[in-house]
Parts: C-alpha cells; sequence; structure tokens
C-alpha cells in the first residue's frame, strides 16, 4: 500500500466502525479532507482509491476490522472528534451530497445565516459534496438591491466554498411556470379567485372552495387570464389535504400578482411564485439531496412534500435545526436597515450590528463564527449564544497571531521628578517584545526620557509601574522616582500600567462596540501596521485597525 492509500485505509476502518462495519467511501473522503487539508487536492484521486478500499473494508467481518484498528493503532484525530460532536452523520447519502444556503436577498449576511450556510458548507466538505447557492428573490418587497454583491461578499469573507453557479430564481420564472401548469392539467393546481376571507373559512371547515372542482380547461383559461388580473384577485393554489391538521398547510399558494418593481426584472412578470413553489421545485432541479433550514420551516417542508408527491419526485432529506437565539445583538435586517437609513447606524458594518461584516470589522474572525456555528452543530434543540462567547472563542484565535502595543486612552501627560537625569539626549531605551511567548518576532523600542502619557484613570496617589520601565509613586497629581526593579514593584503591589513618551507618539481613535470612540495614543511602532492588521493594546483589549488618516490611526475594538 503506498501512503495515500493507507490513509483510506485508515479511514475507511474508521469509518466502517462507525457504521456497523460497512464504510460509505463518500464519507471516508469527506474525513479525509477534514483533517488532511493537504490533500484536498487530491480528492478526486482519493475517491477512486476509497471506491476500491472500501468494497475490501466491507468484506471483512466487524471482528476483524477491530482487530485491524487496534493492530495498526488507529486513533480518531482532535478535530474529526469535534466534527462529530456538532454535526451528525446525514442520513441516506446515496451518491453526491449536493446542498444549497439560499437567503433572501434583503440584506448582507448576519450570524444568523451563518447558522444556515456553516453546516451545510462543513457537510459537503464531509462528503466531498456540493454546495450551490441560490438567491431567493421573488418578493420585491424583501429585495435590497445591493445585498446580491454583499451576499457574495459575505460568503467569501466567511472562507465558505461554493460552487461557481449562483443561482438566481428571478431568472427561472418560466420554469416555474411550466410546474405550474403541469400542475393544473395533472389537477393538482388550481387558479383560486376566492377572497382570502370566504376561502379561510372554508379551509377551516376543511371545505373545498368553489374553485377547486373547476375543470382542467376552466383553470386554464383562469391561468391564462391570471397575468391580467389585479392583486389579490386570485392566487394558484396547490392541492394538499382538506383535512390536514395544520390549516395553513391546505391548499397552500404557490403564485400570485405582484406589482412592485423588481430589482432585476423591472416589470417583465406579474405572476409570481411564492417560497414553497420555487424552492421546491429549485430543490428537486438542482439535484439538491439533503435540506438544512430552521424549524421555522417545518411546515413549509410538509407543504412541499406535496409538490414532489404530485410531480412523482423524490423528496430530498431534510433537516431542520433549532432557533438561534442572540442575546444583546442588533440582528434584525429590517431594523438595521431602518436605522441605517434614518442615520442611526453608520452602515451595514456598524459595530452596533450583527452582520458578519461588522464582526469582521471590528476583527472577528471567520473562523470564530465557524466555530462557533459547528458547536452548535444541527440540533433541534434551541440554542443560545452571546458576545461573550464570541469573544471567549475570538480571544483564542487572535491571543496567538497579533502583537502587542501600547494605546493610552484620555492621556494625562506626567513629568517624573528624580534625581535621575533622563532628558531628550540621555533617553533610555525600552524594548518590549511584539509578543512574549513568539519572541522570534522581535521587539519594539520605546525612548523614556522622564516625560510620560500614562492613561487618565491610573493618575491616582499611589505607586505605580511604568511597564519594562521604571516604578513611580504619585501624589496629588504629581510622579517622583521611586525605584527601578519589577521586584520591587510586585513586593510592593504596584499598578502595572502601558504608557507611551510624549515626545514620539501616534493620535489614535478606538470605535467601541457601542459605536463610542475612546481618543487616546499609541506608541509609534504602529506606524507599521497595514489597514486590517488586528493588534492587542496591553491592558486594554483587541483592536482591528480601520482607516489610516495623515495624522491619526482608526481602529475597531473587538474585546478584551
Ligand atoms: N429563502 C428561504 C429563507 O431564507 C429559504 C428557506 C429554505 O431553506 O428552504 O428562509
Amino acid at each position: 500500500m503506498n501512503d495515500l492509500e493507507k490513509i483510506v485505509y485508515e479511514h475507511g476502518l474508521l469509518n466502517a466502525k462507525k457504521h456497523k462495519g460497512k464504510a460509505n467511501p463518500g464519507a471516508v473522503v469527506g474525513s479525509i479532507m477534514s483533517t488532511h487539508s493537504e490533500l484536498r487536492s487530491k480528492a478526486k484521486e482519493i475517491g477512486q482509491i476509497a471506491n476500491s478500499i472500501v468494497k475490501n473494508i466491507n468484506e471483512i467481518n466487524i471482528e476483524n476490522q477491530e482487530i485491524e484498528i487496534a493492530n495498526l493503532g488507529i486513533k480518531t484525530t482532535e478535530k474529526k472528534k469535534k466534527t462529530e460532536k456538532g454535526l451528525p452523520d446525514l442520513k441516506n447519502v446515496d451518491g453526491m451530497v449536493v446542498m444549497r444556503f439560499a437567503p433572501n436577498p434583503s440584506g448582507p449576511l448576519h450570524i444568523g445565516h451563518a447558522r444556515a450556510v456553516v453546516p451545510n458548507s462543513e457537510y459537503v466538505k464531509k462528503y466531498n459534496g456540493k454546495l450551490m447557492l441560490r438567491i431567493e428573490d421573488t418578493d420585491p418587497k424583501r429585495i435590497y438591491e445591493p445585498a446580491y454583491k454583499m451576499i457574495e461578499e459575505d460568503i467569501k469573507w466567511l472562507t465558505i466554498e461554493i460552487d461557481d453557479t449562483v443561482v438566481y430564481q428571478s431568472d427561472r420564472f418560466p420554469i416555474y411556470y411550466e410546474y405550474a401548469e403541469k400542475l393544473i392539467k395533472l389537477s393538482k393546481a388550481y387558479v383560486c379567485t376566492c377572497t382570502k376571507d370566504k376561502f379561510k373559512r372554508l379551509k377551516d371547515e376543511s371545505k373545498p372552495c368553489p374553485c377547486r372542482n373547476l375543470s382542467v380547461e376552466e383553470n386554464m383559461e383562469l391561468w391564462n387570464e391570471f397575468p391580467e388580473m389585479g392583486v389579490g384577485q386570485a392566487v394558484l393554489r396547490v392541492k394538499t389535504d382538506l383535512s390536514h391538521k395544520n390549516p395553513a398547510i391546505r391548499d397552500w399558494v404557490a403564485m400570485r400578482i405582484v406589482d412592485e418593481k423588481h430589482p432585476r426584472l423591472g416589470d417583465k412578470y406579474r405572476v409570481y411564485p411564492m417560497m414553497n413553489f420555487s424552492v421546491a421545485i429549485d430543490d428537486h432541479l438542482m439535484e439538491i439531496t439533503h435540506v438544512l433550514r430552521g424549524k421555522d420551516h417545518l411546515a413549509n417542508s410538509e407543504k412541499q412534500k406535496y409538490l414532489y408527491e404530485h410531480l412523482n419526485w423524490k423528496v430530498p432529506e431534510f433537516i431542520h435545526y433549532g432557533r438561534l437565539k442572540m442575546e444583546d445583538m442588533a440582528l434584525s435586517t429590517s431594523k438595521a436597515f431602518e436605522g441605517i437609513e434614518d442615520g442611526t447606524y453608520t452602515g451595514w458594518d456598524d459595530p452596533r450590528l450583527g452582520t458578519l461584516r461588522a464582526m469582521g470589522r471590528r476583527g472577528i474572525q471567520a473562523k470564530t463564527i465557524i466555530d462557533l456555528m459547528l458547536e452548535i452543530g444541527v440540533k433541534m434543540s434551541d440554542s443560545s449564544i452571546s458576545w461573550k462567547k464570541i469573544y471567549g472563542l475570538n480571544r483564542k484565535i487572535l491571543e496567538k497571531f497579533t502583537n502587542r502595543y501600547f494605546f493610552v486612552s484620555n492621556p494625562v501627560k506626567i513629568q517624573i521628578k528624580s534625581n535621575k537625569k533622563f532628558s531628550q539626549n540621555n533617553s533610555l531605551k525600552i524594548k518590549r517584545p511584539l509578543h512574549p511567548d513568539f519572541l522570534e518576532r522581535g521587539d519594539r523600542e520605546l525612548s523614556f526620557n522622564g516625560e510620560v502619557y500614562i492613561p487618565m484613570e491610573d493618575l491616582k496617589d499611589g505607586l505605580l509601574r511604568l511597564m519594562d520601565t521604571i516604578n513611580i509613586t504619585i501624589f496629588n497629581g504629581q510622579a517622583t522616582f521611586h525605584s527601578s526593579s519589577f521586584e520591587q514593584a510586585r513586593e510592593e503591589k504596584a499598578k502595572i500600567i502601558q504608557w507611551v513618551p510624549v515626545n514620539e507618539n501616534i493620535n489614535a481613535e478606538i470605535v467601541m462596540s457601542d459605536n463610542s470612540i475612546i481618543k487616546g495614543l499609541c506608541e509609534v511602532a504602529v506606524r507599521d501596521l497595514n489597514v486590517g492588521d488586528i493588534v492587542q493594546f496591553e491592558r486594554f483589549g483587541f483592536a482591528r485597525l480601520d482607516k489610516k488618516e495623515k495624522d491619526k490611526l482608526i481602529f475597531y475594538f473587538a474585546h478584551k
């Protein structure tokens, strides 16, 4: 066996162990892809190897498979365990797994969308399948034109790979019409001209409305007149079960008249599909095998099943996940939109919003969002998340790769009285590592000449240590040299604070999570940073450089 075959064999055995001795080649490839990212480019080759090796493994009985696992000393890796913890295996995998993310273009993506797209993406990786993006733009009232572009940008930011072909439902009206006609001809759909109230009254009593019994010919006539009808004058209904225990499912609306202008279609069409109609038709035609959606869509899945039945189509596997409750997070797209319009928010990336772009601007990492969503998984029970949780995950990532600097908020100048001579020409060069755990990154250098800025809030009577420099006593706003050693500062429990030289510093503003601004001064080493870089301001917190102005740097605060 060559190296690749060996890897396939080991993953195959583990997969067999999980599934009563029968491994699945797709799952084996997926498992390899998720633990050996370096092999992703060889997915195809691995797929071929997996087909033959899995066949051999499945012929070994379970007991001998166990012995092989023990003999070879195969262990599941951390990463694999984690994936399994969050995401259960997909049911009924038979051939290529095709999934989709189907947002409405009503705004950029927020963390609630991540709830849908992340597990979708993780599953297609696991099964070496395909993830499609379908833009559900069949309700002009819920379209925000810039969102078309924003959604793709956000998906990219999240590092999620989607199939190259983006499907726009607005391109597919002729297809929806074709199936509407087909259903009418099959007597599975009818044009209903009853008033809403009348239909509801009858439906609630499980009675058919008069339109339900019209002939196919009469229906086709109405269907042809449909585009000329007024808003609300008629709808196309899909026949279901009039005694279904949920009245909402009884003969649901598939098409209606819409008079608003569509940003991509203008007024080309008046007959518009309802969500359930276009979704089910597209899921089938796009060969979606597994539909992952929130449990608020349970009744919709139920509605859609009737359509699959009428058209004799195979129902995809529906997976419903629980609600995501977000404490202290402004989330609703419509509220965000209103706030942006009336100037409450600065834009879609206002730090108070739960959009992915707002989070990214603050230095929240895509990986944080992905890890969080995988931890929550796709269970039916509701989950809650909070900023605190997000910050905790993000801190773990940032702590390692960000460098440390001094930022002094609300700076006050102090001149340290001392019989030692500190002066411009006789300044101390203070070196402090960019990161104490990664000394190879080098040092920053600050010059100390006895005159420094410290944060206003630290100017209190008592002993202070200026980091890596000297210890000073503050009394009545006056600073006096006390001692030099760190040990002494520690013994006397001095507060250890950051500082910046008075003659060498840079203006900085930090936009906080409530959009308030903290002004201050940074040490000069931040001059080398690029927009987008994230730093850790000592004693202050993590922040992302958002903008470099001529005499000022603007950061967005991430978290402590
Ligand atoms: N566009 C729908 C939504 O975002 C899709 C629902 C579905 O997953 O079928 O709610």
